[in-house]
């Protein structure tokens, strides 16, 4: 397939003992030789340690375990390793044990947030379902650092039958976001399986797979696992490229074996110090995803996770990345950048500003370019009242069978249809007073 090159060659020698490659392409065989200790990374890769950095990293690897494929071992450049994505992003770090004092164990409160064994809803329609707690590579960056390789498993039916139970008796659920872990370590019949039972919901519109397989393992994207997929359309795909270096031969292979699949894609990237956090690599990074049909999503401001320190950037770098997309490229190779707010409260967009002021009749707001326009306001503009009751509504927008769901948090302080006029935060003392 024209695939091999110099590097995959040698380390499928080196695995196979022989020069034959024929298994290179068989993820099964790319997930049995994965790395997972400090010296077979040394053979493999042809990279040494000193004997008491193996030491300091073996303390790290038993804290947070390691496990790189063969094929994302590959695209290590061995000459210049210290600074290379792919390995900052695969190979322990010794900083991994520091660990802050602000650093939290379950940042996103997920645990927090689960109803059921595998099920994270925090969203008014949505849910999030791990279905599986392993991946074919531990990203070093994990959100999810403090259950990677807890217990290696991949759940039992009865297991995820308790998830799919949740989401059958909560009809507010629409939208199924399977990530894990990866979900598609599973085998294809589970997947087969899982997917048939959700779709089966009346409620589920869609259903959404989280999965790093086209950057770590791209030949988990066989021809038969699209075949699968394809029966349960409307299903979205989200990967996680994080730097343009990932996106191989090979990765542009699973793609568009996806994207011909006719499976909508979107790219999550986690902005990280020293691997992509510079204006010039996301995009390219961003230009190369379109090209290849993944539309950017979300570039997420890395978490609280405990042992992720080196890997934060400020805030300001994200902005300056945003300023330097907004404008300046398509619109479609935008993300939108995020920080999951600690404690739960889920993702926060946030950008550059681009209004600067504000009149009763005029906007004052400033483009890419740094120059200044105003937008004038309607003279007359007459709000229609708005109790929710679309029933008698002027607009013609009677939606059939819609549920009507309560307006919350600011977007109620913005509703006609309710009286709120602030959010009080629990136990604020002011307001205890009022009561005492
Ligand atoms: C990210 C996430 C979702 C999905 O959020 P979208 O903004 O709709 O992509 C749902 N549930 C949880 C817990 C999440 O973290």
């Amino acid at each position: 397939m024209g695939i091999f090159n110099g590097a995959q060659q040698a380390i499928a020698t080196k695995i196979n003992k022989t020069s034959t490659l024929s298994n290179w392409n068989d993820w099964k065989w790319q997930l049995k030789n994965s790395i997972s200790t400090v010296e077979q990374f040394e053979t493999l890769t042809g990279i040494s340690f000193s004997t008491s950095e193996k030491e300091k990293l073996r303390k790290t690897t038993e804290k947070f375990p390691l496990s790189i494929t063969p094929y994302y071992a590959s695209l290590i450049s061995k000459e210049n390793y210290e600074h290379d994505p792919v390995f900052k992003q695969s190979f322990a770090n010794i900083q991994e044990l520091n660990v802050l004092d602000t650093d939290l164990a379950d940042p996103l409160s997920e645990d927090s947030d689960s109803p059921e064994e595998g099920i994270t809803h925090r969203y008014p329609d949505r849910v999030l379902f791990h279905v599986s707690n392993v991946c074919a590579m531990y990203c070093r960056h994990c959100t999810r650092k403090r259950k990677v390789g807890d217990i290696d498993f991949v759940p039992s039916k009865e297991q995820l039958q308790k998830g799919i139970d949740y989401i059958k008796r909560t009809p507010q659920v629409r939208d199924v976001l399977l990530s894990g872990g990866d979900p598609f370590m599973l085998p294809d019949s589970k997947i087969d399986w899982l997917l048939a039972q959700l779709t089966a919901i009346p409620h589920v519109e869609v259903v959404r797979i989280g999965t790093r397989m086209p950057v770590v393992l791209p030949y988990r994207i066989t021809d038969d696992l699209v075949k699968i997929l394809k029966k349960y359309q409307p299903l979205w795909i989200n990967t996680h490229f994080n730097h343009p270096r990932e996106i191989t031969t090979s990765a542009k292979e699973a793609l568009t074996k996806l994207a011909d699949g006719g499976f909508p894609l979107g790219n999550q990237s986690v902005l990280l110090a020293n691997v992509n956090d510079c204006p010039r690599i996301i995009k390219n990074l961003v230009h190369k995803l379109v090209q290849n049909r993944v539309r950017p999503y979300y570039l997420y401001q890395c978490d609280l996770s405990e042992g992720l320190s080196h890997f934060r950037t400020p805030i300001g770098k994200g902005i300056e990345i945003m300023e330097s997309l907004i404008g300046h490229t398509s619109g479609f190779a935008r993300p939108t950048y995020v920080i999951d707010a600690p404690g739960g409260g889920g993702k926060i967009p946030v950008m550059p500003n681009y209004i600067i002021s504000w009149s009763t009749h005029k906007v004052v707001l400033r483009n890419y370019e740094g120059v200044i326009t105003t937008y004038k306001e309607p003279n007359h503009y007459e709000n229609i009242f708005c109790d929710r009751d679309c029933e008698n509504c002027t607009l013609d927008l009677k939606l059939e069978g819609s549920e009507e769901i309560e307006a919350l948090g600011i977007e109620r302080l913005l509703a006609d249809s309710n009286d709120s006029i602030s959010l009080i935060p629990e136990n604020n003392e002011r307001y205890n007073r009022r009561e005492e």
